[in-house]
């Protein structure tokens, strides 16, 4: 059980970093859940999840593109046993065309909030004698596809810092580690399928078989329960030699 434990789960009001929230909720740790926004929606999300499971939910607004908020996210979360990198933002277009302020963006949000949030919570778990690090990649951290340069280098930059803080860490009570998911159907996915349906000349439907889960051999989306539950495995004792590697929850797309 992850009683006692405090986890703070970074761009999390809505897709996986909700759900993952509600699976480490579940095991039983108290949660901080956040995203750039400060609505009455979001608190409600919290309180919920903390109804729900009978644990201390809290939501926290900061803007992970800002390394001094990415970093006061986790000094007023106060306490950081599990931390959880999941903030992210897409863009596609070819490189010549590709906007310079999406490519800040999604640099500052998909890859430097994870450092800027590790650095503050480290010194906490060292403190505690324990931690968990889960930072969620992608299969595009692992695999490129065309036209999403920035998302794909953001990516495989999570997943080397995830390297990099295992080997720091690597004699401490502490793990780190990348998920790299396939495709989801959260709101991130759902906002490419109108598209890819018009360019294709589909219906969503058919966008959603023949284009989007082109890549993922199972033809199934992975769930947020599914990457909350793999999170949960992280935290565990069975996972404790368990550092410096990427858990793949892509119904095979990286075994082509
Ligand atoms: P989503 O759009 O549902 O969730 C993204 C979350 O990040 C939201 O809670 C949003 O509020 C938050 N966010 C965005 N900008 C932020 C900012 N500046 N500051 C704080 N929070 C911010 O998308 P999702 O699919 O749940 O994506 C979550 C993570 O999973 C991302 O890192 C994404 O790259 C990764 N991922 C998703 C898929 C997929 O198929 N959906 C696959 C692989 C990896």
């Amino acid at each position: 059980s992850l009683k006692g434990k405090t986890a703070v789960i970074t761009g999390s009001n809505s897709g996986i970093g909700l759900g993952v929230a509600h699976e480490l909720a579940r095991a039983g740790a108290d949660v901080v859940i956040n995203s750039f926004t400060d609505r009455d929606e979001d608190h409600a999300l919290a309180e919920a999840i903390g109804k729900e499971h009978g644990v201390t939910a809290r939501y926290i607004q900061a803007d992970m593109s800002k390394p001094d908020q990415c970093r006061a996210l986790i000094e007023q979360a106060g306490r950081c046993d599990i931390l959880v990198n999941n903030a992210g933002i897409q863009h596609v277009a070819p490189i010549d065309e590709f906007p310079v302020e999406k490519w800040d963006a999604i640099i500052a949000i998909n890859l430097s909030s994870a450092f800027h949030t590790t650095a503050v919570a480290l010194p906490m778990m060292r403190a505690a004698g324990w931690g968990r690090i889960v930072n969620i990649a992608s299969a595009h951290g692992l695999t490129a596809s065309p036209y999403k340069s920035a998302y794909i280098a953001a990516k495989h930059g999570v997943v080397g810092l995830s390297k990099t803080t295992a080997l720091e860490t690597a004699r401490e009570n502490i793990t780190c580690n990348a998920i790299c998911p396939g495709y989801v159907l959260t709101p991130l996915v759902e906002a490419q399928i109108p598209d890819t349906a018009k360019k294709y000349g589909m219906t969503e439907e058919e966008a959603k078989q023949k284009v989007i889960l082109e890549r993922q051999p199972s033809k199934e989306f992975a769930t947020v329960e599914q990457i909350g539950g793999t999170a949960v495995f992280l935290c565990s004792d069975a996972a404790a030699q368990i550092t410096g590697t990427t858990i793949s929850v892509d119904g095979g797309w990286t075994a082509l």
